[in-house]
């Protein structure tokens, strides 16, 4: 086999056959492929899309590309959670001491930035020490000493999905529905979850602009996970606005330690709540009718009385993080220069366009715009004001955390296109649409 073969039947519009896509996959992770043939293939890809079977294939050739962690000696029943990519997301943070504060284990793999979208493990950087680079043996006996692990995927973990992220991430290849729900799901099939939830965003700071794409992506990979025997809850959630109240990798792990001490913004917690209330219903087996709407109430009073922020504590301490910043987060890294952008007039937020924050975050340096960047974990956007809020003029809309003044003035000119101030009367975003179960 040719990978210009491969690359011009994609190219084409062609169906790949299962051979073909194991092939250039395999190739890839090998280093057979050059990241510039495998750049072609992915536009192909990104261009032409996959059928059903495609995306399969795909999806089993990565999560057949390395190990697969087996679990059950440690956690019986593994419940595992993982998002589309969205604006503010730091709901892995909250989530993941939450669940296992509720006594049930949970050990993930989380990814980096991609695209305009924030990831796990840059948002973790920020606290000096932490280590996100874990082998096989030092997760598992973190999982097994504390009940929870937050790392970078290892490097014998779908390899094939960390080679191609990387790769995805600089081409333009990142929003497509064949791609995400492949990366998505090679991993999580081969971290050995027996339960997953699905946060699966939608609008402007999403992977996916509208709800019958993100339905689509959702249905397809509670398919691939309920054929592959794993019982799925995909959540599709709003991403027109950014989650929370900031946009920016330090400023988010502030934000993320005063939801976990009770406090944070009301979406945020709102929203932790839900996935959090899924992983545990999932994580205890529990089919009764009232399962989810009792485990919340149990999760937002480990919220309010500590417990959730202790497990948090606990698993900064156990990967090397520095406690005292966490306790302390005015310690976290602080830009230097701050400036307000203000209303222009009275009236309603009718948009808060979370791409264009997204945008704003990534020219101060919250992102990167080349494989291997190094990213300014003090830097970002932070967000004051909802859809549907009234403001005075003059009201502060946005604070943005620069490192110099050509940050803040190129955030500026995003930011103020971000906004739209109305006359007329605007209501609440949802901030869930739908919820697809695969159980
Ligand atoms: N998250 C992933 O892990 N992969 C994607 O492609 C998008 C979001």
């Amino acid at each position: 086999m040719r990978a210009t073969d491969v690359i011009v039947k994609k190219r084409d519009g062609g169906e790949l056959a299962t051979d073909e896509i194991r092939w250039i996959v395999d190739g890839f992770t090998g280093g057979d492929i050059p990241d510039y043939q495998m750049a072609a293939w992915l536009m192909a890809v990104y261009l032409r899309g996959m059928s059903h079977r495609e995306i399969v294939d795909l999806t089993q050739a990565m999560a057949d590309s390395g190990e697969q962690l087996d679990l059950s000696s440690i956690i019986p029943y593994a419940v595992d959670k993982h998002s589309t990519g969205g604006v503010g997301d730091k709901v892995s943070l909250v989530v993941l001491p939450l669940v296992a504060a509720a006594g049930i284990p949970v050990a993930k793999m989380s990814g980096r930035g991609l695209g305009f979208s924030g990831g796990t493990l840059d948002k973790l950087e920020s606290i000096p020490g932490y280590r996100v680079n874990l082998s096989d043996e030092e997760f598992m006996q973190q999982v097994r000493e504390h009940g929870i692990v937050l790392a970078g995927q290892t490097k014998s973990l779908a390899p094939a999905d960390g080679a191609i992220y990387a790769l995805r991430d600089v081409t333009a290849t990142v929003s497509s529905l064949p791609l995400i729900a492949s990366s998505i799901m090679s991993k999580k099939l081969a971290a050995g979850a027996n339960a997953i939830v699905l946060d699966v965003k939608v609008g402007t700071g999403a992977f996916m602009h509208d709800l019958d794409q993100a339905r689509e992506l959702a249905q397809i990979m509670v398919d691939i996970g309920t054929t592959a025997g794993r019982k799925m809850v995909a959540l599709l959630s709003d991403m027109n606005q950014p989650l929370g109240e900031t946009v920016g990798n330090a400023m988010e792990v502030r934000e993320a330690i005063e939801t976990l001490r009770g406090g944070g913004p009301t979406d945020l917690r709102e929203h932790c709540l839900v996935v959090a209330g899924h992983m545990v219903r999932l994580g205890r087996q529990d089919t009764s009718p009232d399962a989810l709407a009792n485990g919340m109430v149990e999760l937002a009073a480990m919220l309010d009385d500590g417990r959730a922020f202790a497990k948090f504590r606990e698993l900064i301490a156990a990967q090397g993080g520095d406690v005292s910043v966490v306790d302390d987060p005015s310690k976290l890294p602080q830009a230097p220069v701050k400036a307000s952008i203000r209303a222009p007039q009275v009236g309603t937020v009718a948009e808060v366009n979370a791409l264009l924050v997204a945008q704003a975050a990534l020219e101060l340096g919250a992102g990167r715009a080349r494989k291997g960047d190094a990213i300014d974990p003090a830097v970002g956007v932070e967000v004051h004001h909802k859809v549907g809020d009234q403001v005075a003029a003059d009201t502060a809309l946005f604070t943005v955390h620069a490192a110099d003044d050509t940050g803040l003035a190129q955030a500026r000119a995003l930011l103020a296109r971000a906004v739209t101030v109305s006359a007329q009367p605007h209501e609440a975003l949802p901030m869930f649409y739908d919820t697809i179960y695969g159980e």
